[in-house]
């Protein structure tokens, strides 16, 4: 018998769509992915990127640091009307955790595979998963979220979690961080706005740039650039993050694009990759509207809907612009309603 909710992806989208539809009664079906060491090695973990992050400072109802002492004395005059609580803020895969078992809570089911093909030319959709197994869908949420881009050095793969970051707004504010030189790869807003963001922490950050001219919008690059706790490496790249088991990055290498020989160590606490990301879509292509850079283009201004009717796209995999857990789990909500709503609107129970 067909599901009636398939949701591809367990993020904080697949999730909060997964708590939505399992509390309407459709009994959704999440795929989440394999746990294997590629799906993490490439950057695409089951539940997400923030599996692949610390601390998590932004997501609202988590405050950092002792939660027990912030309830304490934050909101002191409802202390009494709260349950007792202990514990400290919250980290990635902590989040993922909690969300993926209220999900559960309600009854969602998981299958611990990666959908290969997804074939939506008739009614209900068939998806074929890693060992062959194809299942029927009679509506699909897809929330496979997208992958940072690396420069792909072998250094960036050893100090992740360790001072190399590709999220300035996740990890920037983290104490390993606070008033260390920084550096920025990248020359688009992303690299922009990273460094820009980063000035409220950092003693100092660099900028490293392949070329001599910035891709970014003319004003975030200008803010950049005369800022004075910013400094820019111009036609230059990095060859290699150093650090130690210790204390993480220590450094980065630097090389001229224009002059092999030339070469400068930077001493930084902190790497921040910004060169753009990469939408986990490619099989979805030639069946849906993707746009220039892959994403799920959403065809109902304020909707989750994409160009196959009864397929949903939320959080990252459709969102190249805020690419933010909040809004990923917000777009997921959404999705969940939009398919109830088609499901009913096509008389299925
Ligand atoms: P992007 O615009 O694609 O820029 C990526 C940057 O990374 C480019 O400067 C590129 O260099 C560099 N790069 C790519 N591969 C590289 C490599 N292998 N080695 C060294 N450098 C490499 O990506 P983005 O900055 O993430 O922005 C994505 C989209 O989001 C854009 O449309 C952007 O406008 C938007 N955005 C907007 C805001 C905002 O308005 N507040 C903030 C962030 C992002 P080249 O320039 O040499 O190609």
């Amino acid at each position: 018998m067909a599901e009636r909710v398939v949701i591809i992806g367990s993020g904080p989208a697949g999730c909060a769509a997964a708590i939505y539809a399992a509390r309407a009664t459709l009994e959704p079906l999440m795929i989440e992915g394999e746990w294997t060491q590629e799906n993490f090695n490439a950057g695409r973990p089951p539940l997400g990127q923030l599996m692949i992050t610390t601390e998590v400072e932004n997501y609202p109802g988590f405050p950092s640091g002792n939660l027990e002492s912030y309830l304490q004395n934050s909101i002191r005059e409802r202390k009494a009307m709260l349950p007792p609580h202990s514990g400290e803020g919250v980290s990635g895969p902590e989040l993922m955790e909690l969300m993926r078992q209220q999900a559960s809570n309600f009854g969602t089911r998981f299958m611990q595979k990666d959908v290969e093909e997804v074939d939506v030319s008739s009614h209900p959709f068939r998806l074929k998963v890693s060992g062959g197994e194809e299942i029927e869908a009679l509506s699909v949420i897809i929330a496979t979220g997208a992958r940072a881009n690396y420069l792909g050095l072998e250094s960036e793969e050893k100090f992740k979690n360790l001072g190399v970051s590709a999220c300035a707004v996740c990890d920037g504010a983290l104490p390993r961080f606070r008033d260390q030189p920084l550096v920025v790869v990248g020359g688009g807003d992303s690299a922009m706005e990273e460094a820009t963001f980063l000035t409220n922490f950092a003693s100092k950050v660099y900028i490293v740039h392949r070329r001599d001219t910035f891709r970014a919008s003319r004003i975030m690059a200008q803010r950049a650039v005369e800022h004075p706790g910013i400094e820019v490496r111009w036609n230059s790249t990095v060859e290699e993050v150093l650090g130690n088991d210790t204390d993480g990055v220590t450094g980065v290498r630097i090389r001229s694009t224009v002059d092999e020989t030339q070469r400068e160590v930077l001493d930084v606490a902190g790497y921040f990759a910004a060169i753009g990301h990469t939408p986990n879509t490619d099989f979805l292509k030639d069946k849906f509207d993707l746009n220039g850079k892959g994403y799920i283009t959403w065809t109902v201004a304020g909707r989750t809907n994409t160009s196959v009717d009864g397929v949903f796209a939320a959080g990252d995999c459709a969102d190249d612009y805020y690419r933010q857990a909040i809004t990923a789990a917000g777009t997921g909500c959404m999705a969940a309603l939009d398919a109830e709503r088609w499901l009913a609107s096509k008389g299925f129970e």
